[in-house]
């Protein structure tokens, strides 16, 4: 269990599966750079909007920009959108009546990815709303902008191992300050730090540096 103290943000989770010293340069090192994507994104989150649902609807509501944290897996951060619907599986509500079950929309500007980054943190999302709602989610949902597509992603107990691991290695890694070493690999094509890491100039620094000074990789 963490306290409140050591909580890191949700959102660096997608960050650490994509590159940890992505992660790092942005929640060790404070460094962050803006590039389109992220501009992009940022606008999308500010002007989030369920195109399925209207707010007026008797059975359904949404609470916006609801903020969540687990001790468990030391992490705090803001859920974009939650739709809760009238169902017997759900939970009281202050102020509304009847039972309502959350389901989460996290709101993406592209198109689905070919890895599981946003699976990641949506699964590390609903885990904070288990925690804060003493319930158990089994699904939350997806929104991708550009293919206007919503789907549904089962929270499963392999994608929660793999949260609470990576959860467990994002705290070591930020106890011990340590920023790993630029490696140029695939996904730095579409990285918002890459002027900032610049992977094959590092590299190469580095091996030059070792080389002069004998100090081995
Ligand atoms: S440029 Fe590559 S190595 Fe550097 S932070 Fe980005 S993804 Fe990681």
């Amino acid at each position: 269990m963490y306290t409140e103290d050591d909580y890191l943000m949700l959102s660096g989770i997608q960050h650490f599966y994509f590159c940890k010293r992505q992660w790092a340069l942005i929640h060790i090192e404070q460094s962050w750079l803006e590039n389109s994507h992220t501009v992009e994104g940022q606008i999308l989150h500010e002007k989030t909007d369920n195109p399925f649902i209207k707010e007026s609807r008797k059975e359904i509501f949404l609470s916006r920009s609801v903020p969540v944290s687990s001790a468990i897996l030391g992490l705090s951060g803001i859920i974009d959108t939650i739709e809760f619907r009238k169902d017997e599986e759900g939970i009281r509500i202050p102020g509304k009546t009847g039972i309502w079950k959350p389901t989460i929309v996290e709101y993406k500007k592209g198109k689905q990815k070919k890895d599981d980054r946003d699976i990641i943190q949506l699964a590390a999302q609903t885990m904070c709303l288990e925690e804060k709602l003493n319930i158990k989610i089994e699904t939350s949902d997806m929104f991708y902008f550009k293919t206007r597509q919503r789907k549904t992603v089962s929270i499963d107990e392999s994608i929660r191992k793999e949260v609470l691991e990576m959860s467990q290695k994002m705290h070591e890694m930020y106890n011990q300050q340590y920023t790993p070493k630029a490696e140029f690999f695939k996904n730095c094509k579409e990285c918002s730090l890459y002027e900032l890491c610049m992977p094959r100039i590092t590299k190469k620094r580095k091996s030059v540096e070792n080389y002069l000074y004998n100090i081995e990789e």
